[in-house]
């Protein structure tokens, strides 16, 4: 691609002379895969990193969603947000389950914890959130609710990357959670994912459904799937770890010089930053009124293309309008009024710890100027 088009988003990469190190003591133990040794230190340094105690390592970040809801056993319906990247939807159907759209809250994009009481049904037993764009869902409301109707909380992490609230990682939340290392993300190995549950039963359990269901050398214990982590991306993520903290802090400059630039276009709209949030400025959606911006979301989307400036319309269409989907009773846009508008005036604006102040410039100069 020309050196002058920003791209929406732009791989975190490891030093190579670090990595080919890494690379050349794999080459010596001879260990590719199946729990080897850097597998076992990343998911240690992870833990640690996180803040969380049980952690397990998958192939990418679609395969723990599916692995989470099996090793829960949940039947029936569950209740999502047509507000994300299909792999949470498409995790439901994997397991033969209903997918049951809920409107989400204007002022997060979440979830709206209180349409999410008014859809439940006796055979919903499961709700999967997405802290959408690394935004924390109202965890509290969601408990309660779950708590109250006897259900599972899933939460579909992978924006959410050390996000931290009132100090706390919120990767803790609900049973489990899920989080994406898919080269595109804040923090990849490459392709990869990662499944956090609360106890080291769980775990164990979780370790065999990514391995065929193996509990032993000849003993299989479930239908599990083969979703591991092999030695090459993990020792690429251990590289990766130690460039997260400065890839964030540029992020939050970037996204911070955005904010100010944009905070009183009529017809622009951004969501607020809360003060007991550490985010990890993984996006930044804007929203683009039509009659107040006096221009389509559509119209600007081109005309940053135009400017060799790529945004994404993240997320457009709503998982609920695809044609595999938009039948089921839930997926009308009378019951999502809040997502189909958000699905319409999004778009999100080029990202990553390397754009430089001219690259920031000529994005925001694209909105800017008329
Ligand atoms: C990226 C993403 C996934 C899937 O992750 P992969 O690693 O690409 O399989 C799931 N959910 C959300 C919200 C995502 O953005």
């Amino acid at each position: 691609m020309a050196n002058n088009v920003i791209t929406v988003t732009s791989p975190l990469l490891p030093p190579l002379d670090e990595f080919e190190n890494l690379l050349k003591d794999i080459w010596d133990r001879k260990w590719l895969t199946n729990n080897g040794h850097y597998h076992q230190e990343l998911e240690k340094a992870l833990a640690e990193y996180l803040g969380v105690e049980y952690i397990s390592l998958f192939t990418n970040g679609t395969l723990p969603l599916i692995t989470a809801l099996q090793a829960m056993r949940i039947t029936g319906e569950v209740i999502t947000t047509p507000y994300s990247f299909v792999a949470t939807t498409h995790s439901i159907w994997w397991n033969g389950l209903s997918p049951v759209f809920v409107d989400v809250d204007p002022e997060t994009g979440n979830l709206d914890p209180q349409r999410i009481e008014e859809a439940i049904t006796p055979k919903t037993t499961a709700i999967m959130p997405v802290h959408v764009y690394g935004n924390p869902c109202d965890i509290e409301a969601i408990q309660e609710i779950a708590d109250r109707y006897g259900l599972a909380v899933i939460y579909d992490a992978a924006h959410a990357f050390n996000v931290k609230m009132n100090g706390r990682t919120i990767l803790d939340a609900g049973d489990m959670n899920t989080l994406s290392f898919h080269a595109t993300k804040t923090y990849n190995t490459v392709e990869g994912g990662a499944l956090i549950c609360h106890d080291a039963r769980t775990k164990k359990r979780i370790d065999y459904l990514k391995n065929f269901g193996f509990a032993g050398e000849t003993t299989v214990v479930a239908p599990g799937i083969n979703s591991k982590m092999d030695e090459i991306r993990s020792a690429y993520g251990l590289c990766n770890l130690r460039l997260i903290d400065n890839a964030i802090a540029a992020r939050k400059k970037i996204a911070q010089k955005y904010r100010t630039a944009l905070a009183n276009i009529p017809g622009i709209t951004m969501f607020k930053e809360r003060d007991n949030v550490t985010y990890n400025y993984s996006y930044f959606p804007i929203f683009v009124n039509e009659a107040e911006f006096g221009m389509s979301r559509d119209a600007l989307y081109e005309k940053m293309r135009s400017q060799d400036v790529l945004g994404r319309r993240y997320f457009y269409p709503l998982i609920s309008d695809f044609a595999i989907y938009r039948g089921l009773p839930s997926a009308s846009k009378s019951n999502l009024p809040i997502a189909s508008r958000m699905a319409q005036e999004v778009i999100c604006l080029p990202l990553y710890a390397e754009l430089t102040d001219a690259d920031v410039d000529k994005v925001l100069g694209t909105i800017l100027i008329r």
